[in-house]
């Protein structure tokens, strides 16, 4: 840490990077490869590579067992897994979704004709702003996609009281929020159904792979003939489909990732409380907060810049990025920023002052089980380094 005494310390100043391998953001949390190699071994002997076989059916059972939900389907993706689910639910029209998510989120809607209207956030939660989805309705809205952005719950009783109200579907996308609950009860038990992503970069993996995980019978069913080609039997169709089936291989990846997922959380969190221990009391840099008596995942470590910060997020951002630490900025600018939105709803910012404002503030650093404490302690030293004001700041910006 000697090497962050003066500003010609910082790479961007000409000096080696602090980390001479890059440390990167989102990195998978993988099991341990003999788990996974005798889940492996054992499709070898079955022969049974695909179509709802017995380890997609084990991962289901065990996934429904985990969160406490009656069903589980699992699917070959996140966003396949939400156009299944929008589909089954029978939304057309608008259906409102926040902007500051994944554009999945958005596209998984515009994908089948269905217009997302854009709500704003709360500064704080960064979740759906109740008072700003019921402005955003309209005699066209069929329903309400909330986001559990970070895996902190969406503003759930709120929402279901607009979805009562105005007889709208509420379902959610809880790809950030596997293990999290909301007032003590899983995610996963909440509005129609919640779609789970199992993507590399997610807090549990599957390689890639998703689930739509719901209390509803007959939605489930719907969604298990939907995901193959709405075959009911070995030539019967008797519902319009498409292909969304979990391989084995990424079933067997779920099962190994499951065995481990309790180390997992453990290393996230003390990752967590790490990093909020180092960035105390940094001018303009704000931990996002895991508080109060919810689980969390803790798979994001969000930094917030303030606009009391001397330096831009940006700078700090490129200044990590000299160091080899591959900070990133997530969901900027905004789904209602991006194509085809931007130019089919050119005035959506105008509803979305809190929108614009958090995503020009974050910062995703590196966390999971690839990172230890050494790491973090040296990013942390290098962001109040970079960030501390006793540092004249013409030295440290080209
Ligand atoms: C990752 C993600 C998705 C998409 O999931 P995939 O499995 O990558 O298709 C959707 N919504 C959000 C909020 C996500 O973070």
């Amino acid at each position: 840490m000697k090497r962050f005494e003066k500003p010609e310390d910082l790479a961007i100043n000409g000096a080696p990077p602090a980390f001479e391998k890059v440390l990167h953001v989102g990195r998978p949390n993988i099991a341990d490869r003999a788990m996974f190699d005798n889940y492996v071994d054992r499709i070898w002997e079955s022969g049974w590579l695909t179509n709802n076989g017995p380890m997609v059916q084990e991962l289901e059972e065990k996934i429904t067992e985990y969160l406490g939900v009656k069903h589980c389907v699992a699917m070959c993706n996140g966003t396949i897994a939400l156009e299944i689910a929008i589909r089954a639910l029978g939304l057309e029209g608008e259906v409102i979704v926040p902007s500051f998510t994944f554009i999945a989120t958005a596209h998984a809607l515009s994908w089948q004709g269905i217009q997302p209207v854009f709500a704003d956030i709360d500064p704080v939660t960064h979740n759906l702003d109740p008072d700003s989805v019921r402005a955003a309705i309209t005699t066209n809205t069929t329903g309400i996609l909330g986001v559990h952005l970070w895996g902190r719950p969406s503003p759930i009783a709120d929402l279901q009281a607009i979805a009562d109200e105005y007889g709208l579907k509420l379902m959610f996308d809880a790809a950030h929020a596997f293990g999290c609950t909301y007032k003590g009860v899983s995610i996963g038990n909440f509005g129609e159904c919640e779609v789970l992503s199992f993507h590399a970069t997610k807090f549990f993996n599957t390689f890639e792979g998703g689930a739509v995980v719901t209390n509803d019978d007959s939605l489930a069913e719907q969604m298990r003939l939907m995901r193959n080609f709405g075959f009911s039997g070995l030539d019967n169709v008797i519902y319009h489909g498409t292909n969304g089936k979990m391989t084995e291989v990424s079933a067997a990846m779920g099962l190994s990732n499951l065995l481990v997922i309790d180390a997992v959380l453990k290393k996230n969190k003390e990752n967590y409380l790490a990093y909020k221990a180092h960035l105390e009391n940094i001018e303009g840099i704000k931990l996002i907060q895991y508080s109060g008596t919810e689980h969390f995942n803790y798979q994001y470590i969000v930094v917030d810049v303030g606009v009391d910060s001397p330096l831009t997020r940006d700078k700090i951002i490129s200044m990590l990025n000299a160091e080899n630490v591959l900070a990133r900025k997530y969901f900027w600018p905004g789904c209602h920023n991006m194509a085809p939105y931007r130019d089919l709803q050119p005035h959506a910012s105008l509803r979305l002052p809190v929108t614009n404002s958090v995503a020009e503030r974050i910062i995703i650093l590196p966390t999971g089980v690839n990172i230890g404490d050494d790491e973090i302690s040296v990013i942390s030293a290098l962001i109040r380094f970079i960030c501390d004001d006793s540092v004249t700041l013409e030295n440290i910006i080209r």
